[in-house]
């Protein structure tokens, strides 16, 4: 390896390449994009004895996160839009500021998000994008991941015109390639908001394309409520858009169970906040391979009652985690949401909450070839963290988590950002 040229090197006190493989007194190693090497620093000084290295003294270096919902293009909403306990109503509040906008704001929301998202150390994304065009914003951006086409339709005509929208995308030559460093993804919004026709269309689609699918799934209790009796604040809501549907039968299940019986609960699947499962919900969602997407600061915003994540994880369900979207968050920081973790889950070990916030989401969102962990071959993106006390080996992914403790220093394929 000594004979590589260009070879850059980054040194802390203590390296977690992943949160099985801490490293004290450790180096990254990477190349242009891409990481060439991690371990001790004696042995990668000795292997690139050419290479610039840069010394974090006091510091520790942790691979970047994975925020695997968010909707970045809403950046611009931060508190404008309150919550008084009405969730039909706040969308509405969304929606409403949102169609306000300008081309303009549109395109400043959306590249403050971007810019507010890698600042932050946030190496890939599962980002729900309301219109295609959202993709050349990233375009040589220094992020990963996954940009999830959202639609609606409950009614069955609307449903149509985002179908068409949505078949458009794939007529359009190269539009997919012309993405690079994002995949397309598909994102039907929610059980309140899209029939199940176009739900399945849209897991049709994913099948045939091998893509990922997300949606928002047992959000509120007024969710259930809606699909046992068709009754409550969407059933308002959907009337007040005038796209609600006299003949519509609720399926009188729970949201899961809803998924399950349309044959909609699979492991291409990212299903965010399931807020409120019942037992068998559970039991479900670990039954189909599903990954799920627990935003604990936005969960935090609406109030909702305890998440269910440990018992979710004991059960062997994949939990990743997201910020969610400016309009019920005031950052886009990972590590607030870990941090917020660490707070509600003390049974819960900081390795599987430090996983949840990077591994996990990586998984979910089929990027371990690039994002996770530090490893040779992965891109070279990490954050440097001071923890305000002597990074501990034994005890670093818990300091990390502690509320002292900072990002300091982002690099993104190989780019120093911050
Ligand atoms: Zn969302």
């Amino acid at each position: 390896m000594a004979g590589l040229d260009g070879v850059r090197l980054a040194s802390a006190d203590v390296v977690v390449a992943s949160s099985g493989n801490v490293i004290a007194d450790g180096t990254v190693a990477w190349q242009g994009q891409t990481i060439a090497a991690v371990g001790p620093r004696d042995k990668l000084r000795d292997a690139f004895p050419k290479a610039s290295e840069t010394v974090h003294s006091g510091c520790a270096i942790f691979p970047s996160f994975v925020n695997a919902h968010t909707h970045v293009c809403l950046s611009f909403l931060e508190g404008k839009a309150p919550y008084d306990g009405d969730f039909a109503a706040w969308l509405q509040r969304v929606l409403q500021a949102y169609l306000e906008w300008t081309e303009e704001d549109h395109a400043n929301s959306l590249s403050s998000g971007l810019r507010q998202s890698i600042e932050a150390g946030t190496g890939a994304v599962g980002d729900i994008v309301n219109d295609w065009s959202a993709r050349t914003a990233y375009r040589g951006a220094a992020i990963g991941g996954t940009l999830f086409l959202q639609v609606t339709g409950f009614n069955p005509v609307v449903a149509d015109v985002w179908l068409h929208n949505l078949h458009q995308v794939f007529d359009v030559p190269g539009a997919r390639d012309e993405l690079g460093n994002v995949r397309l993804g598909i994102s039907p919004h929610a059980p309140y908001t899209t029939n199940a026709d176009l739900y399945r269309a849209c897991f049709r689609l994913a099948e045939e394309h091998d893509l990922l699918v997300t949606t928002h799934l047992a959000e509120t209790l007024e969710e259930e409520q809606f699909l046992r009796t068709g009754t409550g604040i969407y059933r308002r809501m959907l009337r007040e858009r005038g796209t609600w549907v006299a003949k519509w039968k609720p399926p009188n299940a729970t949201p899961v169970e809803y998924m399950e019986q349309e044959g909609l609960l699979s492991d291409r699947g990212l299903y965010a906040h399931v807020n409120y499962p019942h037992d068998a919900d559970l039991e479900l969602l670990a039954k189909r391979g599903v990954s799920v997407v627990y935003c604990p600061k936005s969960h935090a915003f609406f109030r909702h009652k305890p998440h269910r994540m440990d018992e979710m994880i004991e059960r062997g369900i994949r939990v990743a985690l997201g910020t969610d979207g400016l309009s019920s968050n005031d950052s886009l920081a990972m590590l607030d949401e870990v941090k917020l973790v660490r707070r509600r889950f003390p049974r819960l070990s900081a390795e599987t909450i430090f996983d949840a916030g990077t591994i996990r989401g990586a998984e979910a969102l089929r990027s371990t070839d690039d994002y996770g962990t530090l490893e040779p071959g992965r891109k070279a993106s990490f954050i440097i963290a001071d923890l305000k006390q002597p990074p501990d080996p034994a005890r670093v992914l818990e300091q990390l988590l502690a509320p002292e403790s900072r990002v300091t220093g982002v690099v993104a394929w190989g780019r120093t950002i911050r």
